[in-house]
C-alpha cells in the first residue's frame, strides 16, 4: 500500500515550539548568537577554501545593540549572510537547518564548531519579541532582503539596502504584563549575564552597545 505523508499545522506547530520547546525564555539569546557564530565559521570555512576571499580576522563579530526606548534589541553578525532563497528556505521552514545541510554539502564531520542541527533555535526569539525582523546580505550578493514575521501569522520578505555582508535580527521586545517582564532583555547587565551563561563558549567576539533612549 502507498504510504502516505504525515501533514503538520504549521501555525499549531510553531506556536507550540515557540511556548514549548523551552524552559526559559533567555536561551533565545543562546539560539540567536550560536546561529550569528555559525554564520561567522561558514564565511570562514568558505575563505578558507576559496583563494580569491580573504579573512581579515578583527572584522569578524557578534554585536548585541539595545535601545530601550524603541525597546529594539538587535543581533549582528558579520557572517556569511542569507540570500532570498536562504532567507525563505531556512526561515520560513520550520525544522529546516541550512547548517546541517552545510555541513553535510561541505562534509564537515565532528570536530568542526559549526552548532546549529535542529532548524527550531530562531524561533525562540519568538518567546520574547512582538516581531522579529532580519536584514541579510549574503556573500558574493550585491542585493540584500529583509524577512519579517510577527510570529504563527506568516512573514514577508521584501528588497532592502545594506552595506556589509552579514545578518541583523532585530527584535522588537514585548510588553510588559501583569504576570510577565521583559525588560530585562533590554538591559545591559542582564545580557551580560545571560551571555556569559550561556555563550561563553563562543569564539567570536561578542561586542554590547545599550542605549537608555
Ligand atoms: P539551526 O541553527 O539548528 O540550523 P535555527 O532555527 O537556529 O536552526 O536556524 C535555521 C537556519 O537559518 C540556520 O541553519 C541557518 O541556515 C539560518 N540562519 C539563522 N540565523 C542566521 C544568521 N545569523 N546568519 C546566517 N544564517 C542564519
Ligand atoms: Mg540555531
Amino acid at each position: 500500500m502507498a504510504k502516505k505523508q504525515f501533514k503538520a499545522e504549521s501555525k499549531r506547530l510553531l506556536e507550540m515550539m515557540i511556548n514549548s520547546i523551552y524552559s526559559k525564555r533567555e536561551v533565545f539569546l543562546r539560539e540567536l548568537i550560536s546561529n550569528a557564530s555559525d554564520a561567522i565559521d561558514k564565511l570562514y570555512y568558505k575563505v578558507l577554501t576559496d583563494e580569491s576571499l580573504s579573512f581579515d580576522k578583527d572584522s569578524y563579530y557578534i554585536k548585541i545593540t539595545a535601545n530601550k526606548e524603541n525597546r529594539m534589541l538587535t543581533i549582528t553578525d558579520t557572517g556569511i549572510g542569507m540570500t532570498k532563497e536562504e532567507l525563505e528556505n531556512n526561515l520560513g521552514v520550520i525544522a529546516k537547518s541550512g547548517s546541517l545541510a552545510f555541513k553535510n554539502e561541505n562534509e564537515i564531520k565532528d570536530g568542526h564548531a559549526i552548532i546549529g542541527q535542529f532548524g527550531v533555535g530562531f524561533y525562540a526569539a519568538f518567546m520574547v519579541a512582538d516581531v522579529v525582523t532580519v536584514v541579510s546580505k549574503a556573500l558574493g550578493s550585491d542585493e540584500a532582503y529583509k524577512w519579517e514575521s510577527k510570529g504563527a501569522d506568516g512573514y514577508t520578505i521584501a528588497p532592502t539596502s545594506k552595506d556589509t555582508v552579514g545578518t541583523e535580527i532585530t527584535l522588537t521586545i514585548k510588553e510588559n504584563t501583569e504576570d510577565e517582564s521583559y525588560d530585562e532583555y533590554l538591559e545591559e547587565y542582564q545580557l551580560k549575564s545571560i551571555i556569559k551563561k550561556y555563550s561563553d563558549f563562543i569564539r567570536y567576539p561578542i561586542k554590547m552597545d545599550v542605549t537608555e533612549s
